[in-house]
């Protein structure tokens, strides 16, 4: 018997009796959780500060005003946003009226990592959870201080029919897997999130994948100094580069490279002192075997800013390699951390063609002043989501659908999408009965061929 199924099974009736599609008990619900996440905003500091390092205030926006503000923004507009939408009927279903309806899909599983653990469990949470869906969270390993409060303040909001967190890593996830789940919400690996599609696809789950990858930032020739390398800056060692959709490498035109280099490391002291292992703003790496695998990748020769690290202390400076190539070991894959390798490039054409080359990104991040130029990328390269002369920012909008492309995941998630993403959408057609026309009746005679024909 799967370990998980009695809770499945138990969620299921609670959903299958019709109790998670009251609206007032969607909001509530995600309330609740507001209120407990503010009551435990000391033990989630805590829990963060152990597992990454995090300070305060980075923790504060980046976890638990952006998980507050879901919450916020999705109980002001539930109402309206799952109401039936109504679209306009076609000529043959005339008389008729067409409409829209949106409902939870049922059991929902949302499986998270550990780089930023409030945000990327709670806030898909959030909204299957406002989408009338039952919740089993599996938070990382990688995190267990934060995942550990996670599972106390899911327990303080709500019951757990309705949502409930299974601590654990791999064992944990193979088994939860195996239960006929509707809906799958996977953030993590791309290589996780392929097991992840099979083992969903035994059961024909619907499944959001939101992956990782190799997401770069273009600096043209004309870009606006300083502003340009603070918001790198700033983007790729936030959490100390652990961070899915951080610039995980910069090409720039080689005119203004050094340019570049110079002013960034301008920045990094400004953000971070002249020593960031001191730094109160700076984070650490999660664990000692992402540590080993980081550290692989400065290049002494190539090193420019940084460089330097701590085992003990899980420490990576903010590094800076330049000047880089792509066969270079750490264009091989994804860095998640903090080692910004510079690409020059002479001629954005090939930039382009490379990129292109690549899987897609999750995120891209283009800095000029020309639209042209904007436009260009933009019409050339398919990717998640981005910015134009900013990092990260993006994801900061809950008007703008987060997610990934091919490689770098599938779905999209934040505020109304998040509500989409999580729910199925009933095609309904209600047709009048006073009117039958005999046309699409057999017999099939030339007459109705030919009147169809015209129709059609
Ligand atoms: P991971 O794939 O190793 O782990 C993610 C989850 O999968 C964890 O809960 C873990 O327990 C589980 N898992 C790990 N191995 C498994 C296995 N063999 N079978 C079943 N389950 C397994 O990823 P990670 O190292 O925790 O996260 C880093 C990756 O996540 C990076 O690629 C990063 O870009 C990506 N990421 C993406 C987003 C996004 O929003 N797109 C956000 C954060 C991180």
């Amino acid at each position: 018997m799967n370990n998980y199924q009695a809770l499945f099974d138990r969620q299921y009736n609670y959903y299958f009796d019709g109790n998670t599609r009251d609206l007032k008990g969607r909001i509530d619900s995600i309330r609740s959780l507001g209120n407990e996440l503010s009551r435990y905003e000391k033990q989630i500091n805590e829990a963060i500060y152990l597992d990454l390092g995090k300070s305060k205030f980075e923790l504060f926006t980046t976890e638990i005003a952006s998980v507050q503000h879901e919450i916020n923004w999705l109980s002001s507009r539930l109402r309206r946003w799952t109401r039936p939408i109504k679209v306009r009927t076609n000529l043959v279903n005339m008389p008729g009226r067409s409409r829209i309806i949106i409902e939870p899909y049922g059991n929902t599983l949302i499986i998270g990592t550990w780089n930023y653990p409030f945000l990327l469990n709670l806030k898909p949470a959030v909204s299957a959870l406002a989408a009338g869906n039952p919740v089993i969270i599996k938070p990382s390993e990688h995190s267990p201080h934060s995942s550990e409060i996670m599972a106390k303040i899911i327990t303080a909001a709500m019951p757990e029919v309705r949502c409930s967190v299974v601590l654990g890593g791999v064992p944990e996830v193979t088994e939860l897997l195996k239960l006929p789940f509707e809906k799958i919400f996977f953030t993590g690996s791309t290589s996780v999130g392929k097991m992840v599609m099979k083992a969903a696809a035994e059961n024909l789950a619907s499944v959001s994948l939101e992956l990782g990858g190799k997401s770069p930032a273009i600096v043209f020739p004309d870009a606006v100094q300083p502003v340009t390398a603070k918001r790198i800056v700033w983007g790729k060692f936030l959490n100390a580069g652990q961070t899915c959709i951080a610039p995980d490498y910069i090409l720039v035109h080689e005119s203004v490279a050094q340019n570049l280099i110079d002013n960034m490391a301008v920045q990094i002291v400004s953000m971070y002192g002249p020593d960031p292992a001191r730094s109160g703003s700076y984070g650490r790496i999660i664990d000692q075997r992402h540590f080993d695998r980081l550290v692989c990748f400065i290049d002494p020769a190539k090193t420019v800013v940084g460089g330097t690290h701590n085992r003990e202390d899980l420490f990576i400076s903010p590094t800076i390699l330049y000047p880089v190539s792509f066969s270079d070991p750490v264009m091989q894959e994804e860095i998640f951390g903090p080692v910004l390798p510079i690409i020059p490039y002479s001629n954005i054409e090939d930039a382009v063609k490379k990129i292109k080359s690549m899987p897609k990104p999750l995120a891209l991040y283009v800095f000029t002043q020309s639209v042209k130029e904007q436009d260009a990328i933009l019409s050339s390269v398919s990717f998640g989501g981005g910015c134009i002369n900013d990092t990260v920012m993006h994801m900061a909008n809950s008007y703008l659908p987060f997610g990934g492309v091919g490689p770098s995941g599938s779905g999209r998630y934040h505020g109304r999408s998040g509500i989409l993403e999580f729910s199925n959408q009933k095609s309904v057609i209600n047709k009048a009965t006073w009117i039958d026309p005999f046309i699409r009746y057999p017999p099939f005679t030339a007459l109705k061929e030919k009147i169809l024909r015209k129709l059609l």
